[in-house]
């Protein structure tokens, strides 16, 4: 079977050609989730539209009250960006944990969001950080929270139509700090076993948290948030006490389940783990900034 590829050059026309081909044409950013779907069969095109040069696509912006970052923007553009790195490391963590530099060379954020695996690293430190999307389609555009994109693995809320733009993160106070950690089974090209993503606000005086966002990857079937560990920890005062008894009600809100990867077992214990070092470094980047 012939595939033939179709370079776009402008945002506006993907959706127009989304929907003139609908099902038969497929986005394609990076490439490096979508030529191994078409290489092991379980996807079938025959156009590709190379959004790779839509330069409206690959910017990042720096505005009042949050950062704009164009769904073509590769892994490696982030991870070399000094301004991500420092304002939100999370995310700079997770860009720099997925597969090796040349599959960062090629991915982009949009590709990873878009593919709706519940292990895509970048999932989990977006979802902490509350951040949007906006989608455009041939009908315009709307935005969408990050934790609503995907609905299970490889499903999500994109119509059929319609692609990822950008992506919104919310500036954050200086009482904030977040960190994401990932376990593999290799220290890199890698497929999270588990990750999790906590962002942190103190109190003003430092002493407390004001407010805890945790997200876990790879133990379901999307990526969850421990809200009742969250509550459990607002306003509590920081020491690990408070930290590990949140974390105790950890097993009734992730459902990870036995795989090739890990037992559900074994994630269950390390989520917890990880978890508590995720809280404790997010407060010990709020005290060395302060
Ligand atoms: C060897 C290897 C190692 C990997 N390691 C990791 C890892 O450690 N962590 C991890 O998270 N991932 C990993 N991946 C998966 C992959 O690299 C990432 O998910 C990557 O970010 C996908 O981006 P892409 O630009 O290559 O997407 P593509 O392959 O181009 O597209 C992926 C999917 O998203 C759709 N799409 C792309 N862009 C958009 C858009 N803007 N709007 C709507 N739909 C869009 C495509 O149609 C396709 O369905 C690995 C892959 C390989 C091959």
């Amino acid at each position: 079977m012939s595939i033939s590829i179709v370079r776009v050059s402008k945002a506006a026309e993907i959706g127009i050609l989304l929907e003139r081909h609908r099902g038969a044409a497929k986005v394609l950013a990076g490439g490096t989730d979508v030529l191994v779907q078409i290489r092991n069969g379980n996807i079938s095109p025959s156009i590709l539209l190379d959004i790779s040069q839509v330069g409206e696509l690959r910017s990042v912006e720096f505005n009042l009250n949050e950062v704009s970052i164009g769904a073509g923007v590769s892994l490696s553009e982030l991870v070399e960006s000094e301004e991500i790195k420092s304002e939100f490391p999370s995310i700079w963590a997770a860009a720099k944990e997925v597969g090796s530099e040349q599959i960062r060379n090629l991915a982009t954020i949009g590709g990873n969001l878009a593919n709706g695996s519940p292990a895509a690293d970048l999932t989990p430190p977006l979802v902490s950080l509350d951040a949007e999307l906006s989608l455009l389609g041939p009908e315009g555009s709307r935005r969408i929270a990050v934790v609503d994109l995907v609905v299970g693995p490889g499903q999500t809320r994109l119509g059929p139509s319609e692609i990822i733009h950008s992506v919104h993160i919310p500036r954050q106070c200086e009482r904030q700090g977040d960190v994401f950690i990932k376990v593999g089974k290799r220290k890199a090209l890698a497929i999270s076993v588990a990750n999790v993503s906590a962002s942190v606000c103190l109190s003003e005086d430092r002493q407390k948290f004001e407010s805890v966002q945790l997200a876990f990857g790879s133990v379901g079937p999307k990526v969850v948030r421990a809200f009742v560990c969250e509550e459990a920890l607002r306003g509590r005062s920081i020491d690990n006490r408070s930290i590990e008894l949140a974390l105790k009600q950890l097993d009734k809100e992730i459902s990870p389940i036995d795989d090739i990867r890990a037992t559900a077992r074994y994630r269950r214990i390390v989520c917890k783990r990880i978890a508590k070092q995720a809280v404790q470094q997010a407060v010990q980047l709020v005290q060395e900034r302060s």
